[in-house]
């Protein structure tokens, strides 16, 4: 076995720089996921690339305009559960955005470009631990990669949730590939994101001359704004926080209408039921008489993560992995983000989050990506498949 892993470490160490030049031509292949053509042609890209090392790809659509789940098997006659590797491969930046074709840089040990941190790097991580375990011929459990098209959408609007926790169940851990943690902690609990749409109608008029007529539709909003992000709970893990307003027009008028976007994330189910009930109790109240206001919302598809005990064995077992080899050991973290991390773990198996490449400033066009936590990682994660059955 430790011959095994030895022989592991050093394929990775041969390939690093195929595994930048992978990253690179990843990250070239840019898409936004609105644009179905562009995501899939980088999805294509990996596909070929897993072909090769074995891998049979079977496709899940998802909606007519997105590109959709691309499940990659590979040994799935071996007598194990399958160990997944998720990820996904559209980005938030539209094609373009960082002035031009193949727009990826390195400097200083670092990795800039579209979706180099969030996501690709990970995937080109999940890549390498198939290639590294084809090369010891290793043969015990499964591997899937299941690779999302449009998770920067939450999926909203269609079921690639439902999907993915379907294609998750029987499976025996997953690592879901995202954004690594600068502070080199992996994620075993996240929330779930909902997004509110406030809109308040008022009655408009001259400032001097209506001002007693009027009805001011921003003064409204903002008794409601007031109430509103009182509902934020931080013992629980609940955040309301204001967005985005819109609203008035003319600088001495009084504004006829006004819309606020509020942010919410919860950790459960009792909580979001909460926030949905005091949102609308509040939108009902009427602060200022003769304004009317009304309240939507959508829910991102991306269900929470939330901690288990064997969620915890697993990252033990992975920072046993880590140590024993001479990395540093994981921490662990909470994280407000959402990610498909909680859509896997619905199935009801271990998953960790965030164990891809490491950096800074995602959905931001400063991104980037620690180039050695490629080849780190990359290690850790084939040892641990190597060595799962002493989980
Ligand atoms: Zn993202």
């Amino acid at each position: 076995m430790e011959n095994q892993l030895a022989k592991i470490f050093t394929f990775i160490d041969e390939h690093k720089e195929d595994m930048v030049q992978d990253l690179r031509t990843f990250a070239d292949l840019e898409g936004h996921f609105e644009e179905k053509d562009n995501v899939l042609k980088a999805r294509t890209w990996l596909q070929q690339q897993l072909e090769k090392e074995g891998f049979a790809c079977r496709f899940r659509e998802v909606a007519d305009d997105r590109c959709g789940i691309m499940i990659a098997e590979l040994g799935m006659d071996r007598p194990g559960k399958p160990i997944i590797f998720s990820g996904h491969c559209d980005t938030v930046h539209y094609t373009g955005s960082f002035g031009g074709e193949n727009p990826t840089v390195i400097k200083d040990g670092k990795f800039f470009g579209p979706g180099v941190l969030d996501m690709k790097g990970g995937l080109i991580i999940a890549l390498y631990v198939a290639k590294a375990l084809n090369f010891i011929q290793y043969k015990e459990h499964p591997i899937k990669l299941i690779v999302v098209g449009e998770e920067e959408s939450d999926h909203v609007g269609n079921d690639g949730n439902k999907i993915l926790t379907a294609e998750s169940k029987g499976a025996l851990c997953c690592f879901n590939m995202e954004t690594g943690q600068m502070n080199n902690s992996l994620c075993t609990q996240k929330k779930s994101q909902f997004t509110y749409y406030l809109s308040v109608d008022g009655v408009g008029g001259h400032a001097g001359n209506d001002f007693l007529k009027g009805r001011n539709a921003i003064n409204e909003a903002v008794y409601k704004i007031q109430k509103i992000i009182e509902l934020t709970d931080l013992s629980v893990g609940t955040t309301v926080t204001t967005a985005v307003i819109k609203g008035g027009g003319h600088t001495s008028g009084i504004a006829d209408h006004c819309e606020v976007v509020f942010d919410v994330r919860v950790t459960n189910e009792n909580e979001a039921k909460r926030i949905m009930d005091s949102m609308y109790e509040i939108t009902d109240e009427t602060f200022i008489e003769g304004t009317k206001s009304k309240l939507t919302y959508y829910r991102a598809k991306l269900l929470p993560l939330q901690e288990t005990k064997e969620a915890i064995r697993l990252l033990d077992f992975v920072n046993t992995v880590a140590k024993d080899n001479g990395f540093d050991e994981f921490g662990k973290v909470h994280l407000g983000g959402a990610s498909d991390a909680g859509n896997m773990a619905a199935a009801g198996i271990p998953v960790l989050d965030n164990c891809g490449i490491i950096g800074q400033y995602a959905h931001n066009k400063k991104e980037y990506g620690i180039i050695n936590s490629l080849y780190s990682r990359a290690k850790i994660f084939a040892g641990t498949v190597l060595k799962i059955k002493e989980l």
